[in-house]
């Protein structure tokens, strides 16, 4: 089975051909960070005109790479939702218009099902499976009792955990994105400036970024005034620090609790290299399976949509030439539709 994906909700036009669900034959990711850098971040407008500019170059770069054409497909995936609507749009409408030309059946994936299924790539997965999803807009626990069902036990109540780094980063006057300056930073730092870390209630899954936020503005702002200057590098590793210990014991509880068989990591935060070592040092002695996907499917890509969308193929999903993109699409919303 061979499915051409397209994902286009962010700031990466992508493109992918999956084989049976976890082979990437191929996989094409345009990256827009160098025309959003000078913004400091995303900018809409931006996007959309970027992905109507790289997605035929993009798509057909794709099946030269996998030497097959679209006739050679059995169906096309595409990211219909969450994400910038005028960038959605661009490859929904480019993946009906070719599901169109071909008669190939579409099928619409949830941008997050895919971050989780970039883990299934190299890994195939064991039920019940707790993700943690941290992303640029999402950080949430993902139950799975069985393929394409999505559970959401916790998430955040404020930023998400790759917002909250990106905002870190720009405090400290460092390029977009930010994560992977303050991940690097952070290695050579030490964790010295006792920042909150986020418990919140009791048995809580759920978290919060924005306390840590400012307690870190605030103690840049408190350092300046007393004219101290902070090391880049402490505030880097003391932010990072709070983050990780938070993301870290709530998924290592939420997998006892639930009692998985795996834990999987997913999304653009995946790739930061304190996480996945804190993370594989608090499962090394557990029976629980720890999946971490490799660097290049942990940020937006098509092969993680190819992935998903396979699942769904084989369940039978499939939509109408009426797919829409739907910037807000609920993950628990898309689940039931696999049911
Ligand atoms: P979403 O998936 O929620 O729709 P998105 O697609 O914009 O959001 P991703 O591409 O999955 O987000 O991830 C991008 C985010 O990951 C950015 O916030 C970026 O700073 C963060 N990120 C990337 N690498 C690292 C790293 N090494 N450490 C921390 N954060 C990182
Ligand atoms: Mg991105
Ligand atoms: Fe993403």
């Amino acid at each position: 089975q061979y499915i051409l994906a397209i994902e286009t909700s962010c700031d990466e036009t992508a493109a992918a051909v999956i084989r049976n669900g976890q082979d990437v034959v191929a996989n094409v990711v345009a990256s827009q960070i160098e025309s959003h850098k000078r913004f400091g971040g995303v900018v809409p407008e931006i996007a959309s005109r970027h992905h109507v500019e790289q997605i035929t170059i993009v798509v057909e770069e794709t099946l030269t790479k996998a030497n097959m054409t679209v006739s050679d497909m059995d169906g096309i995936a595409v990211t219909e939702g969450p994400g910038l609507v005028g960038a959605l749009l661009v490859g929904v409408n480019a993946a009906k218009a070719l599901a169109f030309a071909h008669q190939k059946p579409l099928i619409g994936v949830h941008h997050i099902a895919g971050h989780i299924y970039a883990n299934r790539i190299e890994k195939e997965f064991s039920f019940p499976l707790l993700a943690l999803v941290v992303s640029g807009g999402h950080t949430e626990l993902v139950l799975m009792h069985e393929h394409g069902s999505f559970e959401i036990i916790g998430e955040t109540r404020d930023d998400a955990a790759g917002e909250a780094y990106d905002k870190v980063a720009r405090t400290l006057d460092l390029p977009y994105p930010g994560g992977p300056q303050i991940d690097q930073l952070a290695q050579s730092g030490e964790d010295n400036l006792n920042f909150p870390r986020a418990w919140l209630e009791d048995g809580s899954f759920d978290f919060s970024f924005s306390g840590l936020k400012s307690a870190v503005i605030n103690t840049l702002h408190n350092a300046q005034q007393r004219n101290e200057t902070l090391k880049n590098e402490d505030v880097a590793a003391s932010f990072q620090a709070s983050v990780i210990e938070v993301l870290t014991e709530k998924t290592y509880q939420a997998a006892k609790q639930y009692d998985v068989k795996q834990v999987v990591l997913a999304g653009g935060v995946a790739a930061n290299k304190g996480l996945r070592h804190h993370l594989t040092q608090k499962f090394a002695d557990e029976s629980i399976e720890l999946s971490i996907p490799p660097l290049w499917l942990c940020t937006d890509n098509a092969a993680m949509i190819g992935a998903a969308g396979s699942i769904a193929f084989d369940q039978g999903h499939r939509a109408g030439w009426d797919l829409n993109a739907n910037p807000g699409l609920d993950l628990e919303k898309y689940s039931e539709r696999s049911k």
